[in-house]
């Protein structure tokens, strides 16, 4: 992976990171495909609508279909047919967010399933092991996420252990890093790569990608930053996560029930002390709003459920601000659901119609409040980008 800055605006960045699977243009928003698919949008859909990378949960997809499934079709890209990047988290998250029993220990995670009740066990190396076979562009560090609030021992302590399990899950990937299951499928051409297309000729073992010396295509590993809302806890743990050394850095424990202001606060404090020439990624964030506002921070990299996940609920972003096409307001109501937006949905349907769809419980109401919402998102994005690109604060709506 390659990450190449081009023009800055105040703290503000945009930059080309160029992975295995083609280049995204940052500051990226990233579609979440929590059981690889977004909810409601087939691939090409996605491809139309110029997704350049998305994410999945290893937590989900580690429990269905499971990780031997998704290595059998060369890792995420051949199962789901997406040829663009892909990033997978942990599924550290989902283990602290989805379960009550869990059970923390030096070593890992014990953990019931949200589907069956089966016990599960995650480590540092059983996470990056999982992440390897589902075959991410860009993979994280199993971390702690410290839940809110927490007291200061608290916080410390959860951040030691985040370190501890960084150092784990490097020294795992390192030495796993050449059994990425690429190889069924055509790999991006890229200048960056002379080598191109070596990785899809070794069959689907990949573990044969080892004889190919340096310039090989593989997996990035990034680490992340926890210390909960303590400033001074940020600062050390990115500080220490920096020593221990990643292509890219996250920025999580953020969006977990902190005000606005303590988020935007833990942002810029982080960013401080993350190398300006590496990606920055902060995780689960948020509002098209606060999502400009951290690009024009300088970060580069956010997900985010919440266009998707509202959408499902009715709820859409414009450019007049959030509405719920659920109101009886829109029972006649002829016009787009956004008079600004060039989405196909505003480009063809009424608020009317939408409304009518949301009412009837209709599957075509949550595909097309979907396709809006990340149309919507991936405009800002946009918007921001072209922002810097002018020399301007890209945070002014
Ligand atoms: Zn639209």
């Amino acid at each position: 992976m390659e990450f190449h800055l081009q023009e800055r605006s105040g703290s503000a960045r945009t930059g080309r990171l160029v992975t295995p699977h083609g280049e995204i243009e940052t500051p990226v928003f990233m579609p979440v495909g929590t059981v690889a698919t977004v909810k409601g949008v087939p691939q090409d859909i996605l491809e139309d609508l110029g997704v350049q990378i998305l994410l999945g949960n290893t937590y989900h997809l580690y429990l269905r279909p499971g990780v031997e499934t998704v290595r059998r079709f060369g890792g995420l890209h051949g199962f789901m047919a997406w040829p663009r990047a892909i990033l997978t988290d942990s599924g550290g998250f989902q283990v602290f967010s989805l379960n009550e029993l869990r059970k923390v220990s030096e070593e890992g995670v014990t953990f019931r399933s949200h589907l069956d009740g089966s016990s599960h066990f995650f480590s540092p190396e059983s996470s990056v092991a999982a992440q390897i076979g589902l075959g991410a562009d860009i993979m994280m560090a199993f971390d702690e996420c410290t839940e809110y609030p927490a007291d200061r021992a608290r916080t410390r302590a959860s951040m030691e252990l985040t370190l501890r399990w960084a150092e784990r899950s490097k020294k795992y990937f390192e030495e796993h890093k050449f059994e990425v299951p690429w190889g069924c499928q055509e790999l991006v051409p890229s200048t960056q790569y002379p080598e191109k297309g070596m990785g899809a000729d070794q069959g689907i073992a990949g573990a044969s990608n080892r004889v190919l010396g340096t310039g090989y295509l593989t997996q990035s590993l990034f680490g992340i930053v926890q210390g909960g809302m303590d400033l001074e806890l940020r600062k050390e743990s990115a500080q220490r996560t920096v020593e221990i050394g990643f292509p890219g850095y996250a920025i999580g424990g953020l969006s977990v029930g902190e005000s606005r202001e303590c988020t935007r606060e833990m942002i810029e404090a982080t960013l401080e002390h993350l190398p300006a020439g590496k990606p920055r990624y902060v995780m689960g964030v948020g509002t098209p709003g606060e999502i400009a506002q951290y690009a024009a921070l300088g970060v580069d990299m956010m997900d985010c459920v919440l266009p998707t996940r509202a959408a499902r609920h009715g709820l859409l972003f414009t450019s007049e601000g959030k509405i719920s096409i659920k109101q009886a307001r829109y029972a006649q109501d002829a016009g787009p659901l956004d008079p600004k937006c060039g989405c196909r949905v505003c480009q063809r349907y009424s608020r009317a119609y939408l409304r009518h769809l949301y009412a009837s419980n209709e599957v075509l109401a949550q595909v097309l409040n979907t396709l809006h919402n990340l149309s919507f998102y991936l405009d800002t994005m946009r918007r921001v980008r072209h922002s810097i690109r002018l020399g301007e604060v890209p945070y002014s709506f």
